[in-house]
């Protein structure tokens, strides 16, 4: 099988695919240049069909919290598989997952599985709209919460390093039904509110946004959109696909101490595979058909395979104590970071064991600041770290992830990587 290169596999791929990829960010359209190919993986290493090792910090854009292939859940995943692959009828796996998530996430009260953070806040948007009997969405500007239709106006990620943040085929009626609004920007929202008084069916968001860089809320603003969701009947709902099982057992909600209506889960929670979740508060959730009128449904929803994966991962995480351990990493790789970069025109903020490394002086606490951001250093400077053995995300406004697996050497490789690519690159 591993008998062309990156290039040739690639040139190829352009052949049957569209720009050689399944999701736009791989194609490396952000930094320049081809994509490599990766021939296997392990721990906080990836091998590429060239040969070549790399220190990864893209873990598989965060699903990947304890390192690649780790063998407790490839045991599990082979375990399930020779069991039978999907039923489409219940399996006891389900409602183990369906208690883990309840125990690590308590406001969380029901939960239904699905295949993909993108299913998971597309049903979770149509749930709330189902359960208030209102249409309005509002969203804030530089979160990405999957290729939904109406969360498809001005989001990040891909969306954003493309310069497409309104993709085409979208029927205008249904981004009318979305109200956008700048984050950390406490006066937008109560304005949005105000002029739509009774009609805003859900504020979704990233509590803490990771699809255009990495910024924080400011102090008071997630509690301000508790507040006056809780006052007009408005569903909060936190997509925490992202931060959920990675900043904190129970997400981002349990670190800022904030109860949302409902969450949308998805990477950490499949291991690997694809999965997703969503689920909150019991009388909303039972608005979901068979029980209510909202239909949600998936031939592979819960399937042994990816339950397996999933809840192995959750169960290793909680069993070593892994948040404590990613904080300490994150802290060290913060201190070389700092190190790195000191005296120069740049900004390095994280949570735990997310990061960013803006271009641009800062502060950065929102998508207009964001895109403020030297896009060419930062291509300049991706190349010269690659070609030095690590790898982080192709794209300035994607967050950085460390793993269970990144040891103190590859930090410390990591740090002596970043000041040589900073000098290649002339920052
Ligand atoms: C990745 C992501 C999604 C989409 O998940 P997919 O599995 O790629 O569909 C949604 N919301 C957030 C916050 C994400 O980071």
């Amino acid at each position: 099988m591993v008998t062309q290169n990156s290039h040739e596999l690639f040139t190829e791929a352009l052949r049957h695919i569209p720009g050689g990829v399944n999701s736009p960010v791989r194609a490396f359209r952000g930094v320049g240049g081809e994509p490599f190919f990766v021939a296997e993986a392990e721990g906080s290493h990836i091998l590429t069909v060239d040969g070549e090792e790399l220190i990864d910090y893209v873990g598989t854009w965060g699903p990947a919290i304890l390192g690649h292939a780790p063998d407790s859940v490839i045991a599990a995943v082979c375990g399930a598989a020779s069991r039978g692959l999907s039923f489409g009828i219940p399996n006891p796996y389900e409602v183990e997952m369906a208690r883990t998530i309840k125990d690590l996430v308590p406001s969380i009260e029901k939960v239904r599985m699905v295949n993909s953070g993108t299913e998971a806040t597309m049903s979770a948007v149509r749930l709330a709209r189902g359960f208030t009997k209102r249409d309005k969405v509002i969203k804030f500007e530089g979160c990405y919460h999957g290729h939904v239709d109406s969360l498809l106006v001005k989001a990040g990620s891909g969306a954003l390093t493309h310069g497409t943040p309104d993709s085409a085929g979208i029927p205008s009626a249904f981004a009318d039904l979305t109200i956008t609004v700048p984050f950390n920007d406490p006066a937008a929202v109560r304005q949005a509110f105000a002029a739509n008084k009774g009609e805003i069916a859900a504020v979704i968001l990233e509590p803490v946004p990771a699809n255009a860089g990495l910024y924080l809320p400011e102090p008071g603003f997630l509690e301000l959109l508790r507040s006056l969701c809780t006052e007009s009947g408005t569903v909060l709902i936190f997509d925490e696909v992202m931060t959920g099982f990675r900043l904190s057992p129970g997400g981002a909600q349990e670190i800022y101490g904030i109860v949302p209506d409902l969450t949308t889960l998805g990477k950490i929670i499949g291991g690997g595979l694809p999965v997703g979740a969503f689920g909150g508060r019991a009388d909303i959730m039972d608005h979901l058909s068979p029980d209510g009128p909202v239909y949600q449904a998936g031939t592979l929803s819960g399937n042994p395979v990816a339950m397996a994966a999933g809840l192995t991962q959750l169960n290793e995480l909680v069993a070593r104590g892994g948040w404590s351990e990613l904080e300490r990493l994150g802290n060290l790789m913060e201190e070389g970071v700092r190190e790195a970069i000191a005296g120069k025109p740049l900004t390095f903020q994280r949570i735990g064991s997310m990061f960013c490394l803006y271009f641009h002086p800062g502060p950065v606490r929102n998508l207009a600041e964001a895109k403020l951001a030297d896009r060419e250093k930062f291509a300049r400077f991706f190349h010269a770290a690659l070609d030095r053995g690590v790898y982080f995300a192709p794209s300035q406004f994607e967050a950085g992830f460390l793993s269970l697996a990144h040891t103190p050497e590859d930090i410390e490789e990591t740090r002596r990587v970043m000041v040589e690519a900073l000098a290649v690159a002339g920052i």
